[in-house]
């Protein structure tokens, strides 16, 4: 049926930063689960899955731009699971090699201006509202079956952390992290790294799905100029850490993660000893996108 066996092994991550300050860093590899449904899309796609199974819906339809990591994985997704899908892609007709593995696992593509994007219930309706079969997935699989499925990574540590920190796109992850922390009542602090401008919006998302309204820190200082968007210094920082300990990170998600917790430990914010964990939620094939920026 719809299961996949979670592989997202926690490893320590050697830093001079964290070495000077006294703190024990790690990473949960969740980008380890699928090389493609990676990450946190595999956790936020599991009980969205699900009940389209239960209904007899055999068509996904979702929605994405041109280098959606949900997009990619839905199509992944769908294939292993037996499930017809379509990708409704923001913008005109393009390719890329996201685009091209989305086909490659027999997703169809429709590609659409961003005006009708917009409206994705219409464009639902209007493409496939006499399809008894098709199952609508929001952008970025953001939804609250999205959020009971990240909050089982709690259920996977086997050591208590002092903070953990992860990426925040439609914020449904760190969401369901929280209320991960509030189901085992841990006393565990949530660092939210919103990767776009102004990303204070995030804070409304994350109530939607919240279960457990527990403190935790948004951090909307690390954005490097917006979605998608890089410095020299963002690109720097990746190429020595992934050098440096061989772990794959990528400008749009998991390098600014990175670089906040780095930045953070750097200015004292954590104290001597604290164990911390951060969130590798995937997405690394981002990276190909982006071979233009880097200097190696
Ligand atoms: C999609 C994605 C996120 C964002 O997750 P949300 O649940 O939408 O906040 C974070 N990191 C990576 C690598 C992603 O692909």
């Amino acid at each position: 049926m719809i299961d996949l066996e979670i592989y997202s092994p926690v490893q320590k991550i050697n830093h001079p930063v964290f070495t000077e300050r006294d703190l024990h860093v790690f990473i949960k590899r969740d980008d380890l689960i699928h090389p493609l449904i990676s990450g946190n899309k595999w956790r936020k796609l599991k009980y969205v899955l699900k009940k389209a199974f239960e209904q007899n819906k055999n068509h996904l339809v979702t929605f994405g731009g041109a280098y959606s990591n949900h997009l990619l994985a839905t199509a992944a997704a769908a294939a292993l699971f037996g499930f017809k899908a379509t990708g409704i892609v923001r913008g005109e007709e393009v390719d890329n090699s996201h685009l091209f593995l989305c086909r490659l696992h027999g997703m169809k593509l429709i590609f659409t201006d961003r005006e009708s994007y917009r409206h994705k219930p219409d464009l639902f309706n209007r493409h496939f509202g006499n399809d008894e079969q098709a199952f609508f997935i929001d952008e970025g699989g953001a939804s609250a079956e999205g959020a009971l499925g990240c909050s089982e990574l709690l259920d996977e540590l086997i050591q208590p952390y002092d903070d953990i920190f992860c990426a925040c796109g439609t914020g449904t992850t760190a969401a369901g992290i929280l209320n991960g922390i509030g189901k085992h009542q841990l006393n565990t602090h949530l660092h939210a790294i919103p990767v776009f401008k102004n990303g204070a919006f995030i804070a409304t998302e994350m109530e939607r799905y919240l279960t457990y309204p527990l403190p935790y820190s948004l951090h909307t200082e690390y954005h490097f100029g917006g979605y998608a968007k890089t410095t020299p210094e963002l690109i720097q920082f990746i190429e020595r850490f992934v050098a440096s300990t061989g772990i794959l990170i990528e400008p749009v998600y998991t390098g600014k993660m990175m670089y906040s917790l780095v930045d953070l430990a750097a200015k004292g914010h954590f104290k001597p000893g604290s164990h911390i964990l951060a969130i590798h939620t995937g997405g690394i094939l981002g990276l190909l996108g982006m071979t233009g920026k880097f200097n190696v």
